[in-house]
Order: structure tokens, then C-alpha cells, then sequence
């Protein structure tokens, strides 16, 4: 991004990201904290949301010039971590940058067609979009999805349903993983299918116990038309489009996490310093003390691994087991971190409104989306000599 962003030098922190961590900060307090609670209890996000964070150029980043963007991933990443550390929920995240696991293929691809009419809107806040590949019967084995795609004339006739798709129930458009052979991986290609399509439909918005302003949806595809031209990339290059991808979304996860568990070590010193009990505050207690310094240090240990992924990730290198641990390696730290913040908080931190007990329910999903924790296993276990 600029000068001062080479190797050497504390590439989150570069004058022009601490500017970036102060916009954020601002959009925080402005357009998202005073309505979190209604948010959470509506089950999904406004649509204007998109176009304020558009406005101050949040969506675009990492995206190229051509489609609407600016910056690179690292100023993407600096903006969830600051925002969650801002006590932005993960599930508002989740939500409001669906485009980055929706948009990547259609740049990637880069038709004109496919920039106009649904990357660039994206990037503005216009066009809520999604990614659609879980099915009912098919999550961590992407291979073995069901939904298909035949060829008809000038056209792809798709039939199948999906499930557990962010923003499924707000989206304008979803880039659906769709069989067009029968060869396993190998047979997958990627459309991007547009609400109100005939035959297309959000058959259910899914209440879950995080990430509750996020609005999750199962989609039906009923004999749903779709022009040749909307076919993303090549034919059955699907698999290897979504694989490439999973890069980007695990390291994103894995800052959010690392920055959830910051942002509950800093809740809870804040709480032991002020509770009392037994004649003084907690903080006082050594077994208390030494459980937020290991909070601390999980917390911090986490986050340099994964900003270093984060970091050669930028550079170029095309890591994948480094990627895999990260993401497990947060979630870890992150999982120890807002089990105790809890503890820490008592009976408050149990309650419903107390903001570690939202960070408990939103931790959950983080070792289950984006490929769970065991598939992240999988994947480190292809790097070692085990043969
Ligand atoms: C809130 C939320 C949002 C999501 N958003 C999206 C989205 O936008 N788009 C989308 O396409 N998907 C989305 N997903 C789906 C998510 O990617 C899947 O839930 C995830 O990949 C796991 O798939 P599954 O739920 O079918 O679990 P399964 O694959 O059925 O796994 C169940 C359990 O078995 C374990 N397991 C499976 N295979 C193995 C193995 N080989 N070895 C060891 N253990 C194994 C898993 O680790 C897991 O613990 C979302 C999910 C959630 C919960």
C-alpha cells in the first residue's frame, strides 16, 4: 500500500493503517455499535450498512482498481481486526463482507460483464451477494455436492438446494457450486445465480447461536435458468476456484478470531480491576493474574503466527498448511480466551448484553466454517512425511 508496507517494518500499523484503524473506529461507533442489539435481534443487517461502509471505502479494499477497489488484503484484514477490537460482533463481519468469499471467482474470471453487473455494485454497497456450496448432505466434502448443472442451448438449467449460506436470505446474487460432470472434484463449475430468478428461491433464514445479526439461509434451485455467460471461469474448474480461494477466507477468520480474543483479554482486565470482592478487586488475586496473563499470551502468541501467515500470504506465497494452522491456532487461542473471559465475568458474563457472553456464542463457529477444525488437520497432515 505504501512505502513504509516492505518486509522489516510493522506492516499492520503503517501510518496510512493507523489512518485506515481510525476510519473504522469512527464507522464503529457511528453506524454499528448503537444498533447491535436490534441487529442481533432481527437476524440480519440493513442494506444502507453496505453503502456506509462502501462510502468510506471498507468493501473495496483488496480488491483491484478495475473492479472497484483499492489497497491490498493486508488493509482488508486491518479493517475486520480493528473493527472487532472496536466491539464490532464477528456476525455483523460476516455479514457485510460476504463478498469476500462471493467475489473472488467473478474477479478472478474478470469478463466485463461480470464486473459491471455484479462485482462493481458489490464493491458499492448496492448488491448483497453470496457463496453458495454447502448442501444438506454435502459440507467439509466439497467433492461430493449434488446441486447440477446441465447444459440447455445458451443456457445452464441448475437443480439442487444448499444450506448454511451467509447473507442467502438478503442476496442479489449467489455464486452457486454446481455439478457439470460426474468426475468427483474434478465435475464442479461455479454460476452466479441472481435473486428472482424463476425457480430460485431463500426457503428458510436459519436461527442460530452466534453470529446472530448475520442472516443465514438455505436456498432452493428448482429448474433455475441461467445464461452460458454467467458461468464463472471455465467448466468443472470450480473446485479448483473455490480451493483458492479458502486462502483469503482462513486467514480472515484467523484475524478475527485472534482480534476476539484481544478484545476479550481487554474486557476482562477491564473487569478485574473494577469488581470487587472479599475486600479488594479480583485483580488482586493471584490465580486470577496468572489466568489473564494466559489468556494474554495465547492471545498473543496466536496473533504473530497468523499475521505472519497473513503477511507472506500478501507477499505471494501460495501457502496452504501454514494457512490450515493458522486458522487452527487462532480459534484455539480464541476458544480458551472467551471461555475464561466468561468465567472471569461471573454471573454477568452469562447474561445476555454482557458483550463476552456474544463473543462466546460467536467463537463457536469459527473451528466449523470455512473448514472445520479437523479438516484444517487434514490439510497439514497431506504436508508431513506420514508414508
Ligand atoms: C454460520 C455459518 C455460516 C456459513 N456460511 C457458509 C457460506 O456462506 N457458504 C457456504 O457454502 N457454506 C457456509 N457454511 C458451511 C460451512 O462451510 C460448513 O458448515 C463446514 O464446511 C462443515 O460442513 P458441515 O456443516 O456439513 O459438517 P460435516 O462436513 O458434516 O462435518 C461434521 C463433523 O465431522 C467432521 N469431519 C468431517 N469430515 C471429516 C474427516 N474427513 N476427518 C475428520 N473429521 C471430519 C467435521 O470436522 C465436523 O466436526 C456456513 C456454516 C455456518 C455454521
Amino acid at each position: 500500500m505504501t512505502a513504509t508496507d516492505t518486509p522489516g517494518t510493522d506492516r499492520w500499523n503503517t501510518p496510512e493503517r493507523a489512518a485506515l484503524r481510525e476510519t473504522v473506529r469512527a464507522f464503529a461507533a457511528k453506524e454499528v455499535l448503537p444498533h447491535v442489539e436490534r441487529w442481533e435481534d432481527e437476524g440480519e443487517l440493513p442494506r444502507d450498512l453496505h453503502r456506509a461502509a462502501a462510502r468510506l471505502g471498507l468493501l473495496g479494499l483488496g480488491y483491484p482498481e478495475s473492479a472497484g477497489g483499492e489497497g491490498e488484503m493486508l488493509d482488508q484484514l486491518v479493517v475486520s481486526e480493528e473493527a472487532v477490537l472496536a466491539g464490532v460482533p464477528t456476525g455483523v463481519l460476516a455479514s457485510l463482507f460476504t463478498h469476500t468469499i462471493a467475489l473472488p471467482a467473478l474477479v478472478a474470471d474478470g469478463r466485463e460483464h461480470l464486473m459491471r453487473d455484479y462485482v462493481r455494485p458489490a464493491l458499492a454497497g448496492e448488491l448483497v451477494c453470496s457463496l453458495g456450496i454447502t448442501e444438506p448432505d454435502a459440507g467439509s466434502d466439497v467433492a461430493h455436492l449434488r446441486t447440477r448443472a446441465v447444459r440447455d442451448g445458451d443456457e445452464w438449467v441448475l437443480n439442487g438446494a444448499k444450506t448454511f449460506i451467509t447473507s442467502g436470505y438478503r442476496a442479489d446474487f449467489v455464486t452457486v457450486a454446481a455439478r457439470t460432470s460426474d468426475t468427483g472434484h474434478e465435475g464442479i463449475s461455479l454460476f452466479v445465480v441472481e435473486r428472482g430468478s424463476p425457480g430460485f428461491t431463500a426457503t428458510r433464514k436459519l436461527d442460530k447461536m452466534g453470529w446472530r445479526s448475520s442472516d443465514t439461509a438455505e436456498l432452493s434451485l428448482a429448474d433455475v435458468r441461467v445464461p452460458a455467460d454467467r458461468l464463472v471461469g471455465g467448466v468443472d474448474q470450480g473446485f479448483l476456484q473455490i480451493m483458492h480461494q479458502f486462502a483469503g477466507e482462513r486467514i480472515g477468520l484467523s484475524v478475527q478470531a485472534c482480534a476476539m480474543a484481544r478484545r476479550c483479554v481487554d474486557l476482562s482486565l477491564e473487569w478485574v480491576r473494577e469488581r470487587e470482592a472479599f475486600g479488594g478487586p479480583l485483580s488482586r488475586r493471584q490465580v486470577l493474574r496468572h489466568r489473564l496473563v494466559e489468556m494474554h499470551r495465547r492471545t498473543e502468541v496466536a496473533t504473530a503466527y497468523v499475521r505472519g501467515v497473513a503477511e507472506r500470504l500478501q507477499d505471494g506465497e501460495p501457502l496452504i498448511a501454514e494457512v490450515a494452522m493458522a486458522k487452527n491456532t487462532a480459534t484455539e487461542a480464541m476458544d480458551y480466551v472467551v471461555d475464561n473471559a466468561v468465567q472471569l465475568h461471573g454471573g454477568t458474563g452469562f447474561m445476555r448484553g454482557t458483550e463476552v457472553e456474544r463473543h462466546y456464542r460467536d467463537a463457536r463457529v469459527f473451528s466449523i466454517g470455512g473448514g472445520t477444525y479437523e479438516i484444517m488437520n487434514e490439510v497439514i497432515a497431506k504436508f508431513l512425511p506420514l508414508r
